[in-house]
Formats: structure tokens, sequence, C-alpha cells
């Protein structure tokens, strides 16, 4: 039998891998024994003269070798022999790999030393400790040393085939930059038709990755941007996995599923540092079309095939957004730095973004993003970042609100026609939502506080309560402490609607009738639903739509103009209602976008691995509640995270950054303790000035709190029991 026969009877060596896999007892044997077989049986000689089979099998076997051991070919072929021969493997092949490896090393000749060393690079990247340690270890008794290899054998081509299954962009650019001088080396000894395009690409991967670490190190974005690679190669690639994605066999989408989440981390990190948006409706449409002219073409069904593409979509969406948050995030506790990819020629025209990124969809509104988010969802700009638009705004009233004058609304959705109506004397409805999920804080009470000021210049005032309590009870006592609390703070609770979503049926029978008229693909595109998402999760974004559009049922006087007060997450559901709204004969609901208070800590949730940046009762360190004890806050505050530098020095030379996305007590000044715009803006010229230091401007809101606090506990003492009752009717408690 010849080497030529042997190599074309690989499916019989696979089968006897596939036995000797199979029979032992490690739970990983099978598959392994699996993909042994799947690369024997792609190892057919496609070039003539080439045994590909020996110079393959050699390859694997190389792990057995250390780049700086000079008995490196001795070792790798000892290897190859003793794994050949465990596999029953007949001596004369056994003797051709060995003649392979040792002519790849120099030891020998042969004419497909390319091809070996190329594999044999690659399968080096894996790691050469390991094999140090190996080559260290191996036991002198021929017993001992045979039990040992075969584990080894075990182990390591486990591991080999693993990797080399994984070696995705992202991960091989991880091994290419840990191990880039050496490879550099090698790559430049190599005669370039012999180096693969894939490690010119990860370079350039590698450079973008090196790119955000440079921003991440404070250098200047613009700079950063210029050196990139041109080309536009990563994203190409990603487009060319999705087609392929759309072509491919169920397997295969798992597998390539599973690549180009990699990769999309890479692609937005990429967007990133071009400007570029994560949301392409052109591109989007045209995967969409492309997926059914596909399904068509292989007689499957286009809605299959592009419920696949939307899922394939909204997996690489979350990914991408979770890579530019990390970014973000990082950013903004390293420098305080608040994105700002002002690239307009790169955005896209559409008004109504169809499918909007994950830190909208789930309601997660980093701080750190607040540009991007204006910008991605088109809403007006009302923060620092359009002072224009915001005076523009702010002309609409006598008297604005000190939460407009300083940039804590930070966008807006046709709020002018709602101002509009407003002045008008037109019945207007101010509508907002609460969770009562846990004790009332300092973020409802900014809430309120902007409720307080339209219900001042006549605006009825409408407050949802979305059940997520334990049970209905526990849920209608929260609701009734949140009242209670805005009761004092000046809310008038005789002219303003309050209910519990699933006590009042005219919103759940809403629900029930948009629910209707909403294709599942649009709540899909709208929310990124997921094949693991429950039933509720349809249902729960239907009642987010009827809270904002039953207020113009009929039985509660017709349709009006309404203004959604919501964090700019919510914006996603204020355009779906905006969409849906025409259909009813309803007048599309305008929307002003608060934003958050600032957590007082830097948490990171270990459920989704993302800083929570916001003030909420799932951190309780970070939040301050109504029920907190004089120490507690004092406590809290003095932990506080601030936007101050490391030393007292270093803030008296260079300043604080009193940035309220950045700084939570510059927060606690904004929203609570220093609300006057002049005010306001005073403090935070002294904190960039360094004339104010942490210590003082915490000791401040300190002060201020515990006054505030010491103020709502004497209003409280002093509810008239007509206002109690009030309350107690709107949450549905009997006495
Ligand atoms: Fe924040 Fe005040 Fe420190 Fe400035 S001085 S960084 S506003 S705590």
């Amino acid at each position: 039998m010849t080497n030529q026969a042997y190599t074309l009877d690989t499916l019989r060596l696979a089968a006897s891998l596939e036995a000797f896999y199979a029979g032992h007892s490690d739970a990983e044997g099978l598959p392994v024994a699996l993909r042994v077989a799947m690369t024997a049986a792609n190892l057919l000689p496609d070039e003539p003269g080439a045994d590909a089979a020996v110079v393959d099998v050699a390859a694997l076997f190389h792990l057995a070798g250390r780049l700086d051991d000079h008995a490196r070919a001795e070792a790798s072929a000892a290897i190859a022999d003793a794994w050949l021969r465990g596999a029953g493997a007949p001596e004369w092949f056994v003797a051709s790999t060995r003649s392979a490896i040792l002519g790849a090393w120099g030891v020998g000749g042969d004419d497909v030393n390319g091809r070996l060393l190329w594999h044999a690079a690659k399968l080096d990247l894996i790691s050469v400790e390991r094999h140090a340690d190996y080559l260290k270890n191996v036991p002198t008794a021929a017993g001992a040393r045979a039990v040992y290899l075969s584990r080894y054998r075990r182990e390591y081509l486990t591991f080999a085939l693993r990797l080399d299954g994984q070696l995705n962009m992202l991960a091989a650019s991880e091994i290419y930059r840990e191990r880039m001088s050496r490879l550099e080396e090698w790559l430049d000894e190599q005669d370039a038709g012999l180096v693969p395009a894939d490690w010119r690409r990860l370079a350039e991967v590698a450079d973008i990755q090196r790119g955000v670490e440079r921003l991440l190190d404070g250098e200047d974005p613009a700079m950063v941007r210029s050196e990139m690679p041109r080309g536009g190669l990563p994203y190409a690639e990603y487009r060319g996995r999705q087609r392929a994605i759309i072509a491919g066999s169920h397997e295969r989408i798992l597998e390539l599923t599973h690549d180009r989440i990699e990769a999309s981390r890479n692609v937005a990190a990429e967007k990133y540092l071009e400007s570029d948006t994560i949301h392409k409706p052109a591109v989007e449409e045209n995967l969409f079309i492309g997926a059914r002219r596909k399904a068509r073409a292989l007689g499957l069904s286009a809605e299959t095939a592009e419920d696949i593409a939307r899922l394939l979509l909204s997996n690489a969406r979350e990914v991408q957004e979770r890579t530019l948050n990390d970014i973000a995030q990082r950013l903004s506790r390293l420098h305080g730095q608040i994105l700002d990819a002002d690239s307009p020629e790169t955005r896209t025209e559409e008004a109504d973004i169809a499918i909007p990124s994950l830190v909208v969809r789930t309601g997660d509104q980093p701080l750190a993003r607040e540009n991007e988010l204006i910008k991605e969802l088109r809403v007006t700009g009302l923060n620092e970042a359009y002072p224009e638009q915001r005076e523009r705004f702010a002309q609409w009233f006598d008297s604005p609100h000190p939460y407009i004058l300083t940039g804590q609304i930070v966008g807006s959705r046709d709020a002018d026609l709602f101002m509009q109506a407003l002045a008008d004397g037109e019945r207007c409805k101010v509508i907002a939502a609460m969770a009562t999920d846990g004790p009332v804080h300092l973020g409802h009470a900014a809430l309120g506080n902007l409720l307080i000021y339209f219900q001042s210049l006549g605006a009825e005032i409408s407050l949802g309560f979305r059940d997520e309590s334990a049970s209905r009870e526990e849920a209608r006592r929260t609701m009734l402490d949140r009242l209670l609390v805005l009761a004092e703070v000046g809310l008038d609770l005789e002219r303003m609607d309050a209910y519990l979503q699933l006590d009042r049926s005219v919103v759940v029978e809403s629900a029930f009738e948009l629910g209707r008229a909403t294709p599942l693909s649009v709540l899909n595109s709208a929310l990124g639903l997921r094949l693991s998402s429950s039933v509720t999760d349809t249902f729960l974004p239907l009642l987010r739509l009827a809270d904002t559009l039953h207020l113009q049922q009929p039985e509660l006087g017709g349709p009006c103009r309404t203004l959604v007060i919501d964090g700019i997450g919510g914006d996603v559901f204020v355009r779906m209602a905006r969409n849906i709204a025409d259909k009813f004969g309803f007048i599309r609901p305008s929307a002003l976008y608060l934003r958050p208070m600032r957590s007082l800590t830097t948490y990171d949730d270990p459920a989704t691995g993302s800083a929570v940046e916001v003030m909420t009762n799932a951190v309780p360190q970070g939040r301050i509640a109504y029920e907190d004890s004089p120490e507690d806050i004092r406590r809290k505050i003095g932990r506080a995270y601030t936007g101050g530098r490391r030393t007292l020095e270093e803030q008296r030379k260079l300043g604080g950054n009193p940035d309220p996305r950045v700084c939570s007590v510059s927060s606690l000044h904004a929203f609570h303790c220093t609300v006057d715009g002049d005010a306001y803006a005073a403090l935070q010229e002294r904190c960039r000035s360094g004339e104010l230091l942490c210590g003082e401007c915490k000791a401040s809101a300190t002060d201020k709190l515990l006054e505030y606090f010491e103020q709502r506990h004497q209003a409280r003492s002093r509810l008239p029991e007509s206002v109690s009752e009030r309350a107690r009717g709107l949450a549905g408690i009997d006495r």
C-alpha cells in the first residue's frame, strides 16, 4: 500500500480514531473523535504530488514542539509516532509522517514544507508554555510514559481542535497580539505567497483593538481614528458572514452565529472608531430582501428566512451595543468623558428607526452614552451639548423649570406641539410611569418635581404604576407610599390621575386592542425579542403602549395632546405609540426625556456585566431613599463616586469634573440640592476651577439633603387626612 492509498482511505483512520476516543472514559472523547474524523475526512490531497494527509496530521502533532526548543523536530516526530501508533496507524504511515515533520524543520527534505509550517505555526499559537511543561514532565518509565502520552494526546489534541474551531477573529487577534513579535518575525521570514491573507487581517483587527486601548488611555479620538486601517475589511467580512449565515444550514448557522457574535465586537469597535452608527436601516433592509430571495431560491418560506435574519441581526446588535457600552462606560469612569461621535455624514436619514439598539430595548440608558442616543434616536437634544436648542425650547415657558435650564431634560420629541396646545388652552395630559419595586428614592422625587411643574402650568397629570411587586397588595402599598411622598413635595393628588396598571381595565383592554393591531414582527424588530423571550415579554410592551395611549380613549375624554415624561430609553415605546396612534384616531404623543439621577456607586451588575449608572432600587447602596436614616445618608454621600481627582493638589491644580452624568454628587446638586440654574452653574464653575473640593461639595449636599428630608417628614405629619384618603383611593386601598 502506498502513502497515497492510505491517504485516500483517511476515513478509515477517522473511524479508528473515533473508536479510540469513543471508548475512552473521558466525557470529551466522542466530540474529539468526531472533530478528528472531520479533520481526517478533509485530508484528501488537493495538490498534485502533495500528501495532504501526512502534512496535516504531522502539523497537528507539531503541537508537541516549541519554537525555541532545538529538539523540537525530534520531539514532534516522537509524539507523532506515539500518537499514530496508539491510533493503530501502520508503520509505513508513521514513518512518512515522521519524515514530513523532520523535513519541515530542515532535518530532511520535503516539498510541502511551506504548508506544514503554516499549520504548525497556527497550532503553535495554542500554548508553547504548555508544551514546555509537557516536555519537562514526561516520565521515563515505559508504562508511565505510555499513559502520560495517551493523556497528553487527549488533552492537547482536544484543546488544539477546540481552539482551532474557536479561532475566530477576536480570539485569534488576542493570541496574535500576545505573540505578535514572534509571529511577525516568522511572517517576515516566509515567502509572501505562503502567508495567508487572514494573518494580515488579524493584524488589522489587532490594530483596531489597540486603537480602542489608546482611546481608553485618553488619546485624542480624532488622532486615533486617523491612524486606523482603512478599506472597510472588517465590516465587509461581517457582511460576508451575514450572507453565509442566510445561505447556510442550521448547524452552520449556529457555528457562524457564534463566530459572528465575536466578529460583531470588532465591528462595534471599528464603528465607534469611525463614528459610524450601529443601526444601518438600508443595510438591514437589504439583508432581509436577500434572505427572502435566497429562501425562495431554496424553496423555503420567505418569512422563516426573514425571521432568522432578524434574530441574527438582533444578536449582532446586542453584542455591538455591549461593546460600545463597555467602551463608553470605561471612558466615562476613567476620564469622565462623555461620548460624542459627531459624524453626521455617516448617519442615516430615517426619522423613525425600526430596530433600536439594545440600550434602548432594555430601557437601560447608560449616562455615558446620552449624546450617542440623542443622535441615534433622532431626538431633539436639550442637554449641555445643545445650548441653542435648549434656549429655544425654554422660550415656551415664562419661568422654565431648572431641569430645563441645567440640561437635566436631555431631549424632546415634538414637545413644542404639546407646549403650543397648552398655550392655546387645549386639554393636555402629561403621562409618566413608576415601578413598584421598592422604597421611594430621590430619582422618583426628581420625576415628581417635573410633574408638579406641569401641573402648575395647567396640564392634567396621569401617573401609571407598573405592577412589579411580589403581590398586587404589595404593589398597592408601594404605590400609596409613592403618592404620599409626591403629595409632600407638592403634587396635588386631587387634580391628577394615578393607577396601578393591572387594576385599570381600560389599560388592559387597550393593551389587547393595540396588540391586535401590532404584528409580532413589529414588536420583534422594535424590541429585539429572542426565541428565549417569554410570552409575557411580548405583553409588557403592549401595557406600556396602553399606558401612553389609553388616555385618549373615549371613556377618558377622547383624543388630546399628551406628553410622555420618561428616560431616553423609553423612546422606543414613544415611537411605537406614535406609529400606531394614527390607526386608532389618536393624536401622536410628544415626549420629554429626563436624565436619570446618577447612582452614588459604581456597581457592576453580575447578571449583565454592565455598570449600573442610574439610581435604582436594584442597587440600594447607590440610592438615597426617603426611608434612609440621616446616618445612612451621610455615609452614602461620604462614599459617593465623584468626578474629583486622585489627590487634593491635583484637584486644586486641574479642577474636577462636575458633569452630573459622571459625578454623583453633582447629580444630587442638580436635581435636589442646588437646583437653581445660576447657583448650579456657579458650583460647576468652582469645581472646574479647582476652587471647590469634593469634601466641601459633599458636605453641602449632605446638609441640604438632611434639611430637605427633615422638611419632608414635617410635611408628612401635616398632610391633611383628605390627601391620605385620596392617595388610598387612587391606590385602591381601603382603610
Ligand atoms: Fe463632583 Fe463636587 Fe467633586 Fe466637583 S467638587 S467633582 S462637583 S463632588
